[in-house]
């Protein structure tokens, strides 16, 4: 299916929900979460058919957190690391030719140094590397995501236009008055997709649908470009030792509908959210 269609259709194009609290839910260490795809990969895929199952069709590969830092805490490289998440979800879309596999791009872990610059050049580098391993094991494309700085982002849309010619999505986080924990705004956001032209740009996690509506309708007085959007199951709250999300599915559903009704097809959900919650939603829209 190529994004052109997808981004051109009225219809909805469903992606998928969380993964890192799922896999901890399923027994996986936190720890572990990367590895997994190597040592538990029916863990990893059984989440993911769990999507597919509820209409997902754009899965996002397990790799969130990826960094050269974290692959060698894990044991395994990068490279390793991408080629089975990407088999992972390749073999949970298996028969539906409608899906898409898109690599979970996330932050670098890369901060600003002293005088306040982004360290641009390390970032295009590791995220230069992981599309072009992404584009070798066969991915439909990049989504990148959870991201804070609108100087990142740049480096993460010119890594993987760089090195593929893979569709992009590129959606950042906010918080409620649409300002990122590193001080980038949804008008910074809109300047950087802009220039280098996503396929579609979005906004993902940190805060409830209810929350991310008003900075979609801000972002697309700014953009062109399809939007996309992944929020969360509003704020965890702790119970003892356990995370949990008070939201039920079917608020999240309604309210994700909302979404919706102003015009974004393309759709999912971010830390907290299950198949329930995606599956509720799917058939809203479909009456
Ligand atoms: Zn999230």
């Amino acid at each position: 299916m190529r994004l052109r269609e997808i981004t051109e259709s009225n219809e909805l194009f469903l992606l998928d929900g969380s993964m890192g609290v799922y896999a901890i839910k399923l027994g996986i260490n936190p720890k572990n979460i990367l590895s997994a795809n190597i040592t538990d990969p029916e863990v990893i895929q059984s989440i993911h058919k769990g999507y597919v199952r509820a209409g997902s069709r754009g899965i996002l590969t397990n790799t969130f957190n990826l960094t050269e830092e974290s692959a060698c805490q894990s044991g395994y490289t990068q490279r390793e690391i991408i080629k089975a998440a990407v088999e992972n979800a390749r073999k949970a879309l298996e028969g539906y030719d409608d899906g898409m596999v898109l690599f979970d791009m996330s932050p670098s872990g890369f901060i600003p140094d002293e005088q306040g610059d982004f360290p641009e050049a390390k970032a295009l580098e590791l995220y230069g590397a992981q599309a072009a391993y992404a584009r070798e094991y066969g991915v439909d494309g990049v989504f990148i995501e959870t991201i804070a700085q609108a100087e990142e982002m740049a480096c993460a849309i010119r890594a993987v236009k760089e090195n593929t010619t893979l569709p992009v999505f590129a959606s950042m986080t906010f918080n409620a008055g649409g300002t990122s924990w590193y001080g980038s705004t949804i008008e910074d956001f809109a300047q950087v997709i802009n220039e280098l032209k996503p396929d579609c740009a979005g906004i993902n996690c940190s805060i409830a649908p209810r929350e991310t509506l008003p900075l979609l309708k801000r972002l697309s007085y700014l953009t062109d470009i399809p939007l996309c959007a992944k929020p969360n199951r509003g704020r965890p709250v702790l119970r003892g030792s356990e995370t949990v999300y008070e939201m039920t599915p079917e608020e999240y559903a309604s309210d994700l509908y909302e979404i919706y009704r102003l015009g974004i097809r393309i759709l999912g959900g971010c830390c907290g959210t299950d198949e329930q919650c995606l599956k509720l939603f799917a058939q809203k829209v479909m009456g």
